[in-house]
């Protein structure tokens, strides 16, 4: 064993480890960031939110379906919710727990956390979980943040997080991209906080071709064909300390969704990529392992 697999939970917490001390926990883990069609952070040039709630949420109808799909395939997952969806749908909340998954926060109105000061951030971690946690009755531990916006440019977020009660937090996705990443960034499940337990499960990446690329969902994952993801997810779950967390949203399997015309043409053509195949193609990655929520992945143990 390594000198840095060998330290102890014991080590950290008196501050003499590394914030880099290996997770344990290997396998898959999944996840779905709940928010609607309209509330993309690609959309956001062209949507207030402010108008939010003039648009018919999907977003209700398209979480069950991902339910169903996990339930036919018996996975488990980690569901991301925007408070604002939350205190408007209730029921979808209750709902995905009493499935048997996890009910985590992604904040209240999918506002970057590099966009927010930190008095800010804090006030909306805060209330984000204080309501999730009132609707559901269990304990909310885990964090993501909108366009995974946690990096060097919000060196304080780790602290606001776990200040809240956070335990552990998915807000990063270490690969270079021109809306979020950074390609230098850890890509292990690491400590960030010297001498606290607090956790940061970055979402999967592999390298391909002597490249980092993602190997998690989104755009990515839907433009590639599936032998090449099926073997992405292989080799991040083989080679990250942690787990090989993968994620997608529930408009991403609601291909009849309305259309936002007025949307930049780049942005469309991300979004609304190969809708109609992402079901079955996500049917096929959750058949070839089995995926379990992220509290659990990182042996956590569930919410109560
Ligand atoms: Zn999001």
């Amino acid at each position: 064993m390594s000198g840095a697999a060998a330290l102890s939970q014991d080590a950290i917490l008196d501050g003499k480890a590394t914030p880099s001390a290996p997770i344990a926990g290997k396998g898959f883990a999944m996840s779905v960031d709940v928010e609607d069609y309209f509330q993309v952070w690609a959309f956001s040039g062209v949507i207030s939110r402010e108008s939010w709630d003039g648009f018919s949420a999907r977003v209700g109808a398209s979480t069950r379906k991902c339910l169903d799909l996990f339930d036919a395939h018996g996975a488990k997952a980690t569901f991301f919710t925007l408070g604002w969806v939350a205190e408007r749908d209730r029921g979808l909340i209750r709902e995905i727990v009493s499935r048997g998954h996890e009910i985590a926060s992604h904040g209240y109105d999918h506002t970057k956390v590099d966009r927010q000061t930190r008095d800010d951030f804090a006030a909306d971690v805060r209330k984000t979980k204080a309501m999730l946690e009132d609707i559901s009755g269990v304990e909310v531990k885990g964090y993501r943040a909108a366009g995974f916006s946690i990096s060097a440019k919000t060196p304080w977020a780790y602290d606001v997080l776990a200040e809240a009660g956070h335990a552990y937090s998915s807000s990063s996705h270490p690969i270079a991209h021109d809306h979020y990443g950074d390609a230098g960034a850890e890509r292990n499940a690491h400590y960030p906080i010297a001498g606290a337990r607090f956790i940061e499960a970055p979402v999967a990446t592999a390298e391909f071709l002597g490249k980092r690329v993602s190997a998690a969902g989104g755009g990515w994952f839907r433009a590639a064909p599936l032998s090449l993801s099926r073997a992405l997810i292989k080799r991040a779950a083989q080679n990250l300390n942690g787990p090989a967390v993968f994620y997608f949203h529930p408009w991403e399997i609601d291909p009849g969704q309305p259309r936002i015309r007025r949307a930049p043409l780049k942005s469309k053509l991300r979004h609304y990529l190969n809708l109609n195949h992402m079901q079955k193609k996500l049917g096929h990655i959750l058949s070839a392992h089995e995926w379990t929520r992220i509290d659990e992945a990182l042996g956590l143990g569930k919410q109560s």
